[in-house]
């Protein structure tokens, strides 16, 4: 089975939909959360991700426009956009949003999927191999997916060896899953902030277990465009420009 693996897609339709036509033959998305905040195009998202067979999680920004998380942490920006999608979610989207999981153990591959990280599900960011090897602990599966920092990453811990060893994906290599425990982001679908601009995803295929990471360009401008029209906060729409 051929799983499309995504995460943060932040109402940014065009970088979806890129993204399911580079993709190819799947049979199944995960998606890590954030499937809203940010973008301009919350419904549109929601339904396109709703037509596959599809196991989602609640992100931190989904979670807020529907009024479960506190927008005491968000930037003024992210809480601007999180009011407007609120706004302009339609109401069956939104109780789709409150039935979303934090966290899916996939206990047949050995596999747990998550937005932020084990210890903290919506909100800790794996942005060190420190917190990664202490969220190494916290979970029962070789193997973990998770999104939240929009920074494509693996970091990786030896069998026999102590420590944590962080490396870069490469695109269209494939990693295998079976030799160490290992923490995978596929980077974000719609916000990408590692200074590439192209849309991120990656493609885990069940049966060799290994994982291959994209990347693959969409229109930025169509995007930008519908972002000025809803009057979204000028930095969120510059940004995807620059990748950060
Ligand atoms: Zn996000």
């Amino acid at each position: 089975m051929r799983i499309l693996l995504i995460s943060d897609i932040h109402s940014n339709l065009a970088a979806l939909d890129a993204v399911i036509n580079d993709a190819g033959r799947f049979d199944r998305i995960w998606c890590l959360g954030d499937v809203v905040g940010y973008g301009p195009q919350p419904n549109e998202c929601v339904e396109r991700l709703r037509s596959f067979d599809l196991v989602c999680l609640a992100g931190n920004h989904d979670l807020a426009v529907i009024d479960k998380q506190s927008l005491d942490d968000f930037s003024p920006d992210a809480r601007d956009a999180a009011f407007w999608t609120r706004d302009h979610l339609a109401a069956p989207h939104c109780r789709w949003l409150e039935t979303l999981p934090g966290m899916v153990v996939i206990a047949e591959h050995g596999i747990t999927l998550v937005h932020a990280s084990p210890r903290d599900p919506v909100w800790e960011y794996i942005s060190s191999a420190l917190i990664a090897e202490r969220c190494f602990e916290s979970i029962s599966t070789p193997v973990c997916f998770y999104g939240h920092t929009h920074v494509p990453a693996i970091f990786r811990k030896p069998t026999y060896e102590v420590g944590i060893v962080s490396e870069r994906l490469t695109v269209n290599t494939p990693v295998p899953l079976t030799l160490d425990r290992v923490f995978v982001n596929p980077g974000s679908v719609g916000q990408p902030r590692d200074e590439d601009v192209r849309a991120a995803y990656a493609i885990v295929d069940l049966e060799a277990m290994t994982l291959t990471y994209h990347r693959v360009q969409y229109d930025i401008s169509a995007t930008q465009r519908l972002m000025q029209l809803a009057r979204l906060p000028d930095r969120l729409r510059r940004r995807l420009r620059f990748g950060e």
